[in-house]
Order: C-alpha cells, then structure tokens, then sequence
C-alpha cells in the first residue's frame, strides 16, 4: 500500500489523444517527496536540454504536493513545472486552492503532458474515468467564465477546474493557469498550457489517501492547529503589520499599506514615491476595500482566509488573490478602485499580476522617451487607468505592440530595440521581478536575488526578518520564542545585526552568516514545495507553524518512513540540485545570476563577487554555479555527472 501519495500519474499524450495510469516508483518518493523533488526528476529523465518550450516533446506537468489530500493544514499546493519561454529555464509555479486535492482523491499524483492537441481541449479526469473533450465552444472564454462553463455542462458544482484564460490561448509569456482564489501564475505556464492545446483541466475524485501512521500524524495537524490559533491570538510585536500574522499574507484583511507602498518600486519606475501614503489615502482605501470585498475566502483544508470575493458594482465578480489587490495600483500609481477593476480583467484573462503591470509600465516609459510612438499606441487613451486597460487588452489579444509585449520586457525590448533594452531594468534571468530600489545593498537578499530559480523572490524569503529591529530589546523580545530557527546561532545573528554601524548592511550578517541564513529560507520553500503545503504557513512568514523541526515528524508519519532533520536535509539538498542541474544543462550560469545594477543605491561590487562564490562553495557548487562531483556524488545524482561529463559541462577540475 502507497501511503500519502497515490502512486500513480496520469500521462496524457495530446498529440496521439492517448490516456495513461502509470505506476510510479516508491523509491523516488523517497528521494524526492514530490511536488516539485518528482516533477524536477520527470524533467531531467524525459526532456533533452535542447527542447523548446513550445515544442511538442516539452512537458507541462501538474504534480501535487506529497502531503496534499492529507488533514495536513494548508497543503494544496500544485507544482506547475515547464520549461520556461520567458527564461527559457526550468519554470515552476504554485497554485494553492482546491485542485491539488482533489486530484489526489481521483487516484493521481500527477498529471503528465506531452504533445499538442490539433485543437482546442479541456480534459476530465473523472476518479478513473478521464476523457480529452472539445473545448471550441469556450475558445476566447475568460479563466473565470471557462470553469463556470465547465461545471454547469458537467452538471457538478464540486469540480475543479484549472483554466486558462485568453492570454495562454494566445501564447502570452506572462499568461497563468487560474484556479478558485489561486494562479500558476510566474514564468509563462499559461503560454505552454495554451501552446498544448488545453483550455482547461477538470478534476472530480472521491477516493481515499491512505495515512501510515494516523494517530501520530493527526496529533501533529492538530499541533499546527494549535500554533496557528496561537499565533492569530498573539501578533508579532514590533514589526509592520504585514509581518504581524500568518498566511499569504493578508493582503485583504489588511488596509495599512505604507510599508508595500512607500517601501518599494513598483510598476517599471526608478525611485520611490515616499509620500504616498497618508491619512486619507488609508481612509480611502479602507473604504474602497470594504466596499467591495464580499467575503473573505481560504484555499483547501486552512483556516487563514487570504482571499476575498470581489463584487465591484458593474463587472463580474472574481476571487482575489495575494499582491494583485496592488501591483496594478501601484505600477499606475493610482487609487484602490483601479486596482480591484483591472485585476478581474487580468484574471479573467489568466496573467501574472507580477509582471503584467511591469510590462505595460515599461511600455509607458518607452512611449514617454519616445521609443514608442503614438504610430506604436493608436488610439491609446491620455490617462494612465484607461491605459493600463488599452494595453492589457492589447497584450493579451497579441495585437500591435501587444504582440511584442505579449513577450515579457526582455524579449520586447530587444525586438524594439531603439535603446528600449535600457529600460528593461528590473530583470533577473530574463524575467521580471519586484523593482526594489531600496538603498544600501542587503547581503541576504543579494544572494537570494542571485542564486533563486524560481524567479520570484516572494518565494524564495522568509523566516529570517527582512530588516534588523532598532531596538535591542526587540529583538531579544522576537528571539524569546522562535523555536523555528534550525540553531540557536540564527538568533545570536539577528540579535547583533543593527540598523547602523559595524554590524549592519552590506558588511552584516557576515559572509557566511548571509549563506546560512539564505540556505535556511530556500531549505524552507524546497520542503513546501515537495510535500505541497503552502508557503504562507510555512517559509514565506515569520515564525510560522511548519519549521525544520517538525517538518520531519509530520513527513513520517504520514508516509511511514523515518526521516530525521538530517535526512530531510538531505532530500532537499538532492532536489536543490537536481532543480539547478536541469537549468544548468540548459545553460545557466554564473553570469545569469545578478540582480538589476539599479536594484540598490549603494553597491558593493568586490563584496557582492565574495557573497558569491562563498554561496557556491557553500552549496557544493564551483565557481560558475554549477554542482561539483562531490555534490552530486554525495547526493545519489550519478546520472547527473554522467550527463555532464558527457556535455563536457564537469571537466577535471570540477567544471
Ligand atoms: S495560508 Fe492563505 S494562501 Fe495559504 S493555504 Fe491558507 S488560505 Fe491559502
């Protein structure tokens, strides 16, 4: 019997129309988990590293967490995994919600795609029952309207539905997978589901998953239960409100947005607005947010509601999610209400609320310097709100200039050209990322800017504070009761790092403390991302109530091995390799891995080359970021060195 994960995946061939249940290796469970460890494996073994993501032979791979299906709070992740055509590397995306469960109880762990449909489709995976259906009925169909469609010619309002809006259809690089209250939304996902020829996939299962221990295991959830009551009943003290609770955070409960927005960059710009936020601002927003918000909503199994139902008067009602409560807003600078319109159109099209609103910001700024035209813009409007519309629609249909921009800034840029290249600044791997701009170069955030393959540094921070507290005794208040750190070390690190002064950035937390403190945060997502629990509960907040101490136990339990902190290490170790050795063999390296020159006033070009290699040598990597012999070796990765050698990537010197 397969305890925690079903042990089978569905491979579906679109090419050929041919449907698979595939049984699926234990001993891979236990090198990898699942979720991202297994989908990584699937990648490397079935996918030559000169494959394109839009070609036929890539693979667009659904795999749900390990934990997921289980009583385990918050575990709904699915990993979304391609290669990417925005970075061309391995991309991989969460989306939190319902489906990942509900797939699990139909009887699979993954589902696998290869080829492309001739036409358009959605699939229905019915328990064992699944079938490749014509979708031309729902071609051009928003995301949102598609699921709706969906489940009333299905007959079942329990279905579960991952669709594709008309972004994906047309192969939009920032194009998201929308589920419920949750997205796949970074690296162009969407774009490669679109490219297969699949609108949607419908998931109904009402099967069992089978727990190995499940006395031990259910006291643990309740353990977690219990800390998550504790910590909504006992706020962090002495950080911003967005650091205060759980969860994703809570963008829709929350109205005091100062920190988001006099803190950062948003949009394509240069400098910070530090007078954004005031009074009346607050009260307007307060306002507008209550306005609108209907009710606050969870993903699967947790009880943090990061979500709201949106009802503005006039449009559709739609779920928000996250950060695009903002992004909108603050790439356009504007007011609330703009936000919550744009974001139900965007999600009704399936973009990333990340880059959407970077991308048509940038376009503003190459049409205010004259790079783009009003020849490139006809019939745009003059205000900023009825722009960001213009463009987004224009994006999305790939019309006029929304067909190069449809292209992310760095793809745009270069078939602009005219010096457009130059206001493509905020890209790392290719790919957009949240403009900082913050002054003094941060050593922590350096290294995770640098090294992540995610390309999303929400999903990369965490558990370790963004900034020093000013005052001592706050901090030795915050290290009272953090029993998440992984040694008592982490706190003494936090305890002397100051504002100001000898310990205090770029210089503070030292070289090998900033390793350590980043290798503790990735540790944390890898481990999410393999058992699918969602990060809001785990890696992205402050003292959160999974942690590398229990993390084990819970694992365990439920899958009925006997895996200790070292051995879970171990594990994600394995899979943080495996994950950088498939972009490796795509060609990543170390010259891909730099934050945008603008991303900080004050840089540190000889400290900033030491955070580097120091990083590398701590994760067994050489000097270009690529996994020594000794690494792999140690890992159980042989065939990765084979591989390597064979391209000539591992020479004698380790590369
Ligand atoms: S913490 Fe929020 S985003 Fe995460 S599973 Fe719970 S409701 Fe969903």
């Amino acid at each position: 019997m397969r305890y925690a994960e079903t042990g089978y995946h569905l491979e579906i061939d679109l090419s050929r129309g041919n449907i698979e249940k595939v049984e699926t290796d234990q001993r891979l469970t236990e090198l990898h988990l699942g979720g991202l460890g297994t989908n990584a494996k699937l990648l490397w073994d079935r996918i030559p590293p000169e494959t394109e993501p839009f070609s036929p032979d890539n693979l667009l791979i659904f795999g749900t967490g390990l934990l997921c299906g289980t009583p385990a709070p918050g575990a709904n992740r699915t990993i979304v995994t391609t290669y990417s055509p925005q970075t061309l590397f391995m991309g991989y995306s969460m989306m939190g919600g319902f489906w990942a469960p509900e797939l699990k109880y139909a009887g699979y762990d993954k589902v696998v795609f290869r080829g492309k449909s001739p036409h358009l489709v959605y699939v229905w995976i019915n328990n064992d029952k699944v079938e490749i259906r014509d979708a031309s009925h729902l071609k051009g169909k928003g995301a949102i309207e598609t699921a709706e469609l969906i489940k009333q010619e299905l007959k079942d309002p329990n279905i579960k539905v991952a669709a594709i809006g008309l972004a994906g259809e047309n192969r939009v690089y920032m194009a998201s997978i929308e589920q419920g209250r949750s997205s796949a939304s970074r690296l162009g996902i969407g774009a490669v589901m679109g490219d297969k020829g699949i609108k949607a996939v419908a998931v109904r299962g009402t099967k069992d998953i089978n727990i190995a221990r499940p006395d031990e295991f259910l006291e643990r959830c309740n353990e977690v239960l219990r800390y998550i009551q504790f910590r909504n009943e006992h706020p962090i003290k002495n950080v911003e409100p967005i650091f205060e609770g759980l969860g994703s955070p809570q963008e829709m409960k929350l109205v005091d947005e100062k920190w988001h927005t006099t803190g950062f960059m948003w949009g394509n710009a240069r400098t910070r607005r530090k007078d954004f936020w005031n009074k009346e601002v607050e009260e307007r927003w307060k306002a507008i947010q209550e306005s609108v918000r209907t009710r606050l909503i969870s993903c699967y199994n947790c009880p943090m509601k990061c979500g709201a139902i949106i009802s503005v008067p006039g449009i559709s009602t739609y779920m928000m999610k996250c950060y695009s409560k903002l992004t909108y807003t603050m790439a356009a600078y504007s007011d609330l209400d703009f936000g919550f319109k744009i974001a139900q159109r965007a999600t009704d099209y399936g973009v990333d609320g990340f880059s959407t609103p970077q991308v048509m910001a940038f376009a503003l700024e190459l049409y205010e310097a004259g790079i783009l035209t009003d020849q490139d813009m006809p019939g745009m409007p003059s205000e900023t709100e009825g722009r960001f519309f213009w463009l987004l629609d224009r994006i999305v249909h790939r019309e006029g200039i929304g067909d190069i921009l449809a292209n992310g800034t760095y793809w745009a840029a270069k078939q602009i050209g005219k010096g457009a290249e130059e206001y493509a600044h905020n890209n790392i791997k290719k790919h957009e990322q949240l403009p900082l701009k913050l002054g003094m170069l941060n050593p922590v955030y350096f290294l995770m800017y640098c090294t992540g393959e995610k390309a999303n540094i929400t999903q990369i921070e965490g558990q370790f504070p963004q900034e020093p507290f000013a005052r001592r005794e706050d901090r030795e208040e915050f290290v009272k009761d953090w029993i998440q750190v992984p040694d008592d070390r982490f706190k003494q690190y936090f305890l002397d790092w100051e504002p100001r002064g000898e310990k205090s950035n770029p210089y503070y937390p030292t070289i090998p403390m900033a390793c350590e403190i980043v290798d503790w945060m990735e540790k944390m997502h890898y481990i999410d991302d393999a058992v699918g629990v969602c990060a809001g509960l785990s890696s992205f907040p402050l003292k959160p109530p999974y942690h590398i101490h229990n993390y084990p136990l819970i694992i365990s339990s439920a899958l009925g091995i006997d895996l200790d902190e070292e051995g879970l290490n171990q594990i994600v170790r394995r899979n943080r390799n495996l994950v950088r050795s498939v972009n490796v063999r795509r060609g990543l390296r170390r010259a891909d891995e730099k934050p945008p020159e603008d991303h900080w006033k004050k840089r540190f070009p000889e400290l900033e080359e030491k955070l580097l290699d120091a990083y590398y040598e701590f994760k067994g990597w050489n000097r270009d970021g690529i996994p020594k012999k000794e690494t792999l070796q140690e890992l159980g990765l042989e065939y990765i060195i084979e591989d390597f050698e064979q391209r000539g990537i591992l020479k004698d010197e380790q590369g």
